[in-house]
């Protein structure tokens, strides 16, 4: 036994944090260094102990050892020409984690802390979510250490063409379908595209995230925003409550930050602050349609930051990012609910001590694992409402998959039809949730109703597929 519990509760309880023990031992053992990953499948593993004392055929086909296990990884140079002739050399990496269900699906990040473990603990967590998303998708993710800030367009249309030369012949609308993450929005989805369909000389949905009058669906750029304020008020609404007059904390400024704050403000919540690489604004008033329209301006266009916004509207106080503090001060700002938007580990145990101290008692994820374990472990002891990110922010690469079914069919749906079904889908992944919580004896646990529902639908599936 590799164990390094200090449990001193019951018996079952040691036994069960020896088994989430031990495996992570293996884990660890064999990913060394890959950081995020372990904690990611530690999560997972910490969850579904239940599940597999209840379901002895998962263990006797090791569907666990199995998931864990990328089906496939691809590491490709990326060589590219700076404006000025420089040589430049970076990675590109897409890890291709679970066909069970469908073809691979998830986004591309393109940002300098994009390392093996960063995708594949993104990659796993997305076999889970695209799994809740009720539609036929396995889970990938890929990406490079590229940052695409500072760059020319010229710059970012040579890496996308480069980046995509490789990576075009192991995509395909049947096999493996790309999309945006940090790093990659509309831009980059157009140079992406433009490089796909000329090597491969069809025009397919390979890619999603594809502007409206070239294949795209509407509502993706909206979707995963919304979709995290509709899992929200559906959290709320267990509790008879609804979003109305709730001051609301959005930390990033990009794509998920942006269209939640517009759905929180359509739904009669404030939301009072945003964040970049540069610190943070608290706008006690509220970013109103107005605000969030120079916002996106700012983000989308002129590539600015979050700082300017003081400048233009002056009631709003900006706070500088300090590296060598431990804790963010946006997670200490008076307020009811806070949405996680940036990036991974953004709420750490401070943050979290910070957020009960000043009122939060919903915290909804909009990014992939913004909350470290710690953090989760204080959120759930509190009976805060916590929504995790591969159930609540779901909503994207679902309306991917509809930007797939309609690029399939050859037609495109209204906004009414795509936003009625993004709002079915999100209510249906907090049934599941809600459901499998209370299922496996922890009601009101979205973590464990998320990892368990989203689970036993790919687990299954391997079962019935064989020993592939
Ligand atoms: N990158 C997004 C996510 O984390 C969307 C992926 C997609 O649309 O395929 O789920």
């Amino acid at each position: 036994m590799n164990s390094t519990t200090t449990s001193t509760t019951t018996a079952p309880r040691t036994k069960v944090s020896t088994f989430v023990d031990d495996f992570m031992a293996q884990v660890e053992e064999r990913n060394p260094h890959e950081l995020e990953f372990h904690q990611a499948v530690r999560e997972v593993v910490s969850s579904l102990v239940v599940v597999l004392q209840k379901h002895p055929e998962y263990k006797k086909a090791r569907i666990l050892d199995r998931m864990i296990e990328p089906e496939r990884v691809i590491q490709f140079r990326v060589p590219w020409m700076s404006d000025n002739g420089e040589v430049n050399v970076n990675r590109g990496i897409r890890v291709e984690f679970s066909s069970a269900i469908g073809p691979y699906k998830g986004g591309l990040r393109f940002h300098p802390s994009v390392n093996l473990s960063i995708l594949k603990f993104l990659g796993f967590e997305q076999v889970f979510k695209n799994s809740l998303t009720t539609l036929p998708i396995g889970g990938g993710k890929g990406g490079s250490n590229f940052d695409p800030k500072g760059k020319s367009d010229n710059e970012v249309m040579r890496f996308c063409q480069s980046f995509m030369s490789e990576l075009y012949r192991h995509i395909g609308p049947n096999t493996d379908v790309p999309a945006g993450d940090i790093g990659v929005g509309g831009r980059e989805i157009g140079y992406l595209f433009g490089q796909y369909k000329r090597l491969s000389n069809e025009f397919t949905g390979a890619i999603t995230g594809k502007g409206f009058n070239w294949g795209g669906s509407r509502i993706r750029p909206e979707a995963t925003g919304y979709g995290v304020v509709y899992f929200a008020a559906a959290m709320l609404e267990t509790r008879g409550e609804s979003l109305e007059g709730k001051a609301c904390l959005v930390s990033g400024a990009g794509n998920v930050a942006q269209y939640a704050v517009e759905k929180i403000t359509e739904l009669g919540g404030k939301a009072i602050t945003l964040s970049d690489t540069s610190g943070c604004i608290h706008d006690p008033d509220g970013i109103s349609p107005e605000k969030l329209k120079w916002v996106m301006n700012l983000k989308n266009k002129r590539r600015g930051r979050i700082e300017e916004y003081v400048e233009q509207f002056p009631t709003a106080e900006f706070t500088g990012a300090d590296p060598t503090l431990q804790t963010n001060p946006l997670w200490a700002i008076n307020a009811d609910c806070a949405f996680p938007c940036a990036t991974q580990n953004e709420i750490n145990e401070k943050d979290a001590e910070h957020l009960l101290a000043n009122g939060v008692y919903l915290v909804t994820e909009g990014a992939n694992m913004p909350t470290t374990p710690e953090a989760v472990d204080l959120l759930l002891d509190a009976r805060t409402l916590y929504g995790p990110g591969k159930a609540a922010n779901a909503g994207g690469v679902a309306v991917s998959a509809l930007e797939m079914a309609q690029n399939s069919m050859r037609l495109t749906w209204s906004r009414e039809e795509v936003d009625q079904r993004l709002q079915e889908i999100m209510r249906s992944i907090h049934t599941a949730c809600a459901e499998a919580a209370e299922t496996y004896g922890t009601p009101g646990n979205y973590m464990n109703g998320a990892n368990i529902a989203g689970f036993c639908k790919v687990a299954d599936a391997m079962l019935d597929q064989g020993l592939v």
